[in-house]
């Protein structure tokens, strides 16, 4: 058997691919078209971030120039679009080069604008949701709602019960984020399902730590992490860790007001799990089997058969200072560093980030970073990558150069006179 790339050396064996597939795992070594040495290096299934938004509107970021660089390889999109909106989605899911699945927004605005998209329940249609879940069951995977006092204004939890609905009419979970009450938090957390899922779980805004948490949690309602720009608080995950509470997805929230701190990336955001100690296994489950298991998403594992979508990954012993969305900070005791990221046994290529949208509020900080970043790019960009000794000469000349004569001894012209 001849496989198309062979990946050797890295944990947990060597892994090869052919045809876009994973062909074997630790199996007997075979015949590689190409060989590439990741030793040392920790081999993932692709990670699935499974709370993102790179659906047109406000929020949505391009998924390409980060995932290249952090093993992302399926991200799920969690209610940039509701069925008014779905159509941007599906063109940004058909034109990336990552796996894009979606959760629906009960409110058929979706994300266009910053917040407030339940306040108006003629946008919450339940039959619309339903039909444009059903017409693409390949993007949507369930339905997402935003339940605080902003979002829904007086509706309380009526867009909840509302998404709920479609999502029992078609089989598949909401995601609910939590954040400022109005509704109160127990009275949320009380209408969940075994398998729906509570988003911002660590918020240090919702601070879930109550019984009712425990309740939903024990009932098989899923924690996921949505880091975001206000969604998580350090002291709010130890304290739920020390309650034998764990978030069973890890995923970023990463948007337009995320990218650029505190989030950053997955790997950034695994760390902060890494820093309240939580085993690196664990935090590798929660960014693969986990949230496959959880929206019924192809991957998450490195089963013979699967396309080849991988991440690998340099483990490095070395602290990092993370930071969460109110500015408390850990150390992690390892750093996780993406070496190459694999959609279908092809590498992504790196991809340059754009510059955030004119709407999206950066520190003076984050400006300069930004700048200094494209600084630094151009620099690098424009420097020839080898010097004569890295040239060949691809076109040999048949004959040696013509020696012409020195200029000095050419006949002068005569100034012309004006
Ligand atoms: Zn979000």
């Amino acid at each position: 058997m001849t496989w198309d790339l062979l990946l050797t050396g890295g944990t947990p064996g060597d892994v090869a691919i052919r045809d876009g597939r994973i062909a074997a795992v630790g199996g007997p070594p075979g015949a590689a078209r190409a060989i590439i040495d990741v030793t040392g290096c920790l081999i993932t299934p692709g990670l699935i971030d499974l709370h993102t938004h790179v659906g047109p509107g406000y929020w949505g970021i391009d998924p390409g120039p980060v995932a290249w660089r952090s093993g992302v390889t399926t991200w799920v999109d969690a209610g940039s679009a509701g069925a008014y909106t779905a159509a941007g989605l599906r063109a940004v899911a058909r034109a990336a080069d990552v796996r894009v699945h979606a959760l629906l927004n009960i409110s058929a605005v979706g994300l266009a604008g910053r917040t407030g998209e339940s306040r108006d329940l003629a946008n919450c249609d339940v039959a619309l949701a339903i039909d444009t879940i059903q017409a693409d069951r390949e993007l949507f995977h369930g339905v997402k709602v935003r339940i605080d006092a902003e979002t829904v204004g007086a509706n309380g939890v009526e867009p909840l019960r509302r998404g709920l609905a479609a999502a029992e009419a078609c089989g598949v979970p909401v995601m609910v984020h939590i954040g400022t009450a109005p509704p109160a938090l127990d009275e949320v957390l009380g209408l969940l399902r075994p398998g729906d899922l509570v988003t911002h779980c660590a918020s240090g805004i919702a601070a879930p730590l109550g019984p009712a948490v425990r309740d939903a949690a024990a009932r098989g309602v899923l924690l996921d992490l949505g880091h975001g720009s206000g969604g998580f608080a350090f002291d709010v995950l130890e304290a739920q860790l020390d309650a034998g509470l764990r978030p069973y997805t890890i995923s970023t929230d990463l948007h337009a007001r995320s990218l650029h701190g505190p989030v950053f990336d997955l790997p950034t955001t695994m760390a902060k799990l890494l820093a309240c100690g939580v085993a690196l296994p664990d935090v590798i489950t929660a960014v693969t089997a986990h949230p496959a298991r959880a929206l019924d998403l192809p991957g998450g594992s490195l089963t013979v058969g699967d396309p080849a979508d991988l991440a690998i990954f340099e483990v490095r012993e070395e602290p990092l200072t993370v930071v969460d969305a109110h500015r408390q900070t850990r150390v992690s005791p390892i750093r996780l560093v993406n070496r190459a990221t694999y959609v279908a046994g092809r590498p992504l290529p790196p991809r340059l980030p754009a510059a955030p949208a004119p709407w999206i509020p950066l520190t003076d900080t984050q400006r300069a970073a930004l700048a200094r970043r494209e600084h630094d790019l151009r620099a690098l960009l424009a420097t020839p990558i080898v010097d004569v000794d890295g040239l060949a000469e691809q076109f040999p000349r048949a004959f040696p150069a013509p020696i012409l004569p020195r200029s000095d001894s050419l006949p002068r012209s005569e100034p012309r006179s004006s």
